[in-house]
């Protein structure tokens, strides 16, 4: 059987859900007894996913400026040229 600080060894693999045979069930059965490491791996569950949401956002930040920086490329290029034809 589990104790809570192996558990909370093994936490991030399980949400990623690495484990598989009595790994996993030593897992389960500590999730079942103890309420704490229930509401640890929760957190942590929610704290990935929050930074995964993050993560999302800034590319797709990055992607916008990206778009932006390459608009004002073709315009300076298109100024350029009707400046010099
Ligand atoms: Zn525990």
């Amino acid at each position: 059987m589990l104790n809570c600080k192996q558990f909370t060894d093994l936490a991030s693999e399980h949400i990623d859900h690495e484990h598989t045979g009595w790994k996993r069930v030593e897992v389960r059965l500590h999730l079942i007894i103890c309420r704490h490491c229930r509401r640890f791996n929760r957190h942590l569950d929610r704290s990935r996913q929050t930074g995964a949401t993050i993560a999302q956002q800034v590319w797709r930040s990055d992607e916008g400026t990206s778009d932006l920086i390459f608009s004002r490329i073709i315009a300076a290029a298109k100024n350029k040229n009707d400046a010099n034809p």
